[in-house]
């Protein structure tokens, strides 16, 4: 039985994946995505682009109107590109900018901030408002898209974590792989701790743990639950 109560299959339904910092949410939320060829949602991304314009203008995590009343009047757009998604800031595209050291180690500050959260959790449920959408950060399943059809909440050991942050960026940026752990650590912890919509898995999501598992093996999982509840299971 579907949530509407009927058996009949569903055309589209909405994906929530969550997870902590380098669980492969974004990788593996793009291909399912261009599986079913939805829309791919990174929230994350959204946090970031704030981020970035607030470190370059010098706007503390501290100042919560300030940082507010920036982000209202900010465009960000998240466009498909083949190397992943374009992010741009007011038409100007930030996307090598913003997964940089210096963004990553501040991101968390700026997320604790109620009305930042409200005002981009608005912005996540229009995008997802017709169905046909894959998104991906740490509270979709229990804040942004709670009747999502699937939610999936990845895990991963943190030293497996921060091998794949370091095999991404962490060679080319000159951090360590311990710097990395560390970071990883401390960015679980302010997530997983803050007062509004911290990381956690909602009560109906499906936890799969990736550390021993190849990125196709996670995204076969996730498509075989899409289309059992596709097919009204
Ligand atoms: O997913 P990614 O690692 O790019 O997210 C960067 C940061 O943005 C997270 O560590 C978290 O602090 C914040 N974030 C959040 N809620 C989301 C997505 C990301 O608080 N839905």
């Amino acid at each position: 039985m579907n949530k509407q109560g009927t058996t009949g299959r569903i055309d589209r339904i909405n994906i929530a994946i969550d997870g902590p910092a380098g669980a492969g949410k974004s990788t593996i939320a793009r291909m399912v995505a261009n599986k079913l060829q939805y829309i791919y949602v990174d929230t994350g991304a959204m946090y970031r682009a704030v981020t970035w314009l607030m470190l370059k203008e010098g706007i503390s995590a501290d100042n919560d109107e300030k940082v507010l009343q920036m982000s209202q009047q900010m465009v960000i757009e998240l466009k498909p590109h083949e190397n992943g998604q374009m992010v741009l800031l007011n038409g100007e595209d930030i996307t090598p900018y913003i997964r940089s050291h210096e963004v990553s180690s501040a991101v968390s500050r700026y997320a604790q901030i109620e009305g930042l959260r409200t005002y981009l959790v608005n912005l996540q449920r229009q995008m997802a408002m017709h169905k046909g959408v894959v998104m991906d950060g740490r509270d979709i399943g229990t804040t942004v898209l709670p009747d999502a059809e699937v939610k999936i909440f990845l895990t991963a050991s943190v030293k497996e974590r921060a091998l794949r942050r370091y095999k991404q960026l962490g060679e080319a940026e000159g951090v360590s792989l311990e710097q990395l752990e560390m970071d990883i650590a401390r960015r679980d912890s302010l997530d997983e701790k803050r007062e509004v919509s911290p990381l956690r898995r909602a009560e109906d999501a499906i936890e799969l743990d990736t550390t021993q598992m190849t990125i196709q093996q996670v995204v076969d999982t996730i498509l075989s639950y899409c289309i059992s509840r596709m097919d009204g299971e």
